[in-house]
C-alpha cells in the first residue's frame, strides 16, 4: 500500500477515536470542490456541463478553509474542475497543510509544471494527477491527444522537484486488463508514488453514457487486471486492500456516502461526490438532516452500478478497523482473483431514480444573476429537467 506510514498512522488514529466515542458516522476524506471550469472537456464527466455563470463561481480562501474546519476530516482531495485554474489554490493548500490536514490536489497537470514554483514539498501534500491509462486510453477519455504525454512529462518535473505524486485512474467498459495492467507497471519507471482507480460513475449530466461499468463486469475487470500483477501486489495502490478486494468481488460492502462529504460552489452536496440531489449550508445540516437509508445500492436506482471509492473506500476503512487481521492477509497475499465471488446486494427493493439537478443549477443561476438574463437561462435549465 502506497500511504506514508505518517498518514496510515493519523488516519487510523482518527478512526480509532470515532469508534471509541460511539460515532455512528463520521467523515473520512473531505472532496472538496472550489470550481467547476475546466480546461478539458472529458465525455465522462458529469461537472463542467454547467451555464458559464456557475463555471465562473469560485469558493474563497476562507469558505474552503471554513469547510475544512466544520467538516474536521483528516483527509481533503481538492477536485473540480481543475484546481489549478483558481488562483488562490496556493493559499488554500497551505491553510489546509497548516491545520494537519492531508491534502490530495487533483489536476490534469496541463498546469502544473507552469504552477510548481507556487507549490512545496511537504509530507502532508500529494499531486492526485488524473490518468485515465496508457497514451491511447487517456487521450481517448479525455478527448484530446497530446493530454497523456503533458501529463507525464508534468509529473517527472514534479518529483525531480521532490514532490509526491500519485495518480487517480478512472477505468471504463472499454478498458483492457493486459493493457491495463502494462500501464500500471509503465507508472513505476515514470516514479508515480501512489495509484488510486476506480470504475467510472454514469453522472447523469456526462455527455457519453456509453462507456460505463456495471457490478458485474466491474468486479470481473479487476479480477482479471489484478491477476496480472500477483493479485495488485504489483503495483504501488494509494487504496485500501479491503477496497480493491471489493472491487474484486470478494466483499459485499453498503456505500458509506458521509465518509467522502462534498462541498462545492453549491453548498454541501447530499448525498455524495457523486450525487447532486440537494445542497444544505453547513456539515452539520448535512449530517443530520440526511436521509441516509435513501441513498446506497439496493436503496436508489441511481446508486445500482456505483462502486467508486468515493462511496465505498470509507466502508473498507471500517472493516479494516473491524477485521485487520483479514485486511493484513489481503495485503499479504494479494487480492483473490479466482472462485466464487461475494453475493452482491439485490435490487428489487430500490426506489427510483428522482431527476432533480437541474432545479439547484436553476436556483444556482437565480441567485447569481438575478438579471433577466439569468432568470431566463435558470427557466430554461429548469425546463429541460422536468
Ligand atoms: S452508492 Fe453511495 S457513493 Fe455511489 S452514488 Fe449512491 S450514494 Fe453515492
Amino acid at each position: 500500500m502506497a500511504i506514508p506510514f505518517l498518514q496510515v498512522a493519523r488516519v487510523g488514529a482518527y478512526v480509532v477515536k470515532q469508534h471509541l466515542a460511539g460515532r455512528k458516522r463520521y467523515p473520512l476524506a473531505l472532496m472538496l470542490e472550489p470550481l467547476f471550469r475546466c480546461n478539458l472537456a472529458c465525455s465522462g464527466c458529469g461537472k463542467i456541463d454547467y451555464p458559464d455563470p456557475i463555471l465562473d463561481q469560485r469558493l474563497s480562501i476562507q469558505q474552503c478553509l471554513d469547510a475544512v474546519d466544520e467538516c474536521g476530516a483528516p483527509v481533503v482531495s481538492i477536485a473540480g474542475g481543475e484546481p489549478l485554474l483558481h488562483r488562490d489554490m496556493p493559499a488554500i493548500v497551505e491553510g489546509i497543510i497548516a491545520r494537519k490536514r492531508f491534502v490530495y490536489l487533483c489536476t490534469n497537470a496541463l498546469l502544473l509544471e507552469k504552477k510548481l514554483d507556487q507549490y512545496q514539498p511537504n509530507p502532508y501534500f500529494v499531486w492526485s494527477v488524473h490518468l485515465d491509462g496508457d497514451r491511447d486510453m487517456h487521450d481517448a477519455s479525455v478527448c484530446q491527444p497530446g493530454v497523456y504525454d503533458r501529463a507525464v512529462q508534468a509529473i517527472r518535473a514534479a518529483k525531480a522537484r521532490g514532490f509526491r505524486v500519485n495518480i487517480n485512474c478512472t477505468l471504463f467498459n472499454n478498458a483492457q486488463p493486459a493493457q491495463v495492467a502494462s500501464f500500471f507497471d509503465t507508472l513505476k519507471g515514470i516514479g508515480v508514488d501512489g495509484i488510486t482507480v476506480s470504475p467510472g460513475y454514469a453522472y447523469e449530466r456526462a455527455p457519453d453514457q456509453q462507456h460505463f461499468l456495471a457490478r458485474n463486469k466491474t468486479r470481473q475487470l479487476f479480477r482479471d487486471i489484478l491477476e496480472l500483477g500477483r493479485g495488485g501486489k504489483n503495483w504501488a495502490f494509494s487504496q485500501s486492500s479491503l477496497f480493491l478486494d471489493f472491487l474484486a468481488g470478494n466483499q459485499t460492502y453498503h456505500c458509506t456516502p458521509w465518509g467522502n462529504p462534498t462541498r462545492t460552489v453549491f453548498g454541501w452536496q447530499r448525498p455524495c461526490y457523486l450525487l447532486g440531489e440537494g445542497y444544505v449550508n453547513s456539515f452539520r445540516e448535512l449530517m443530520d438532516g440526511t436521509d441516509w437509508d435513501a441513498y446506497g445500492t439496493g436503496n436508489y436506482e441511481k446508486c445500482a452500478d456505483c462502486m467508486v471509492h468515493s462511496g465505498y473506500e470509507a466502508s473498507a476503512v471500517a472493516d479494516t478497523i473491524a477485521h485487520p487481521l483479514k485486511a493484513m492477509g489481503v495485503s499479504l497475499r494479494g487480492v483473490r482473483t479466482k472462485g466464487a465471488m461475494a453475493p452482491d446486494i439485490l435490487l428489487d427493493k430500490q426506489r427510483p431514480a428522482e431527476y432533480v439537478f437541474s432545479e439547484h443549477v436553476a436556483i444556482k443561476l437565480s441567485e447569481i444573476g438575478g438579471t433577466k438574463h439569468a432568470r431566463q437561462r435558470a427557466e430554461a435549465v429548469a425546463a429541460q429537467g422536468r
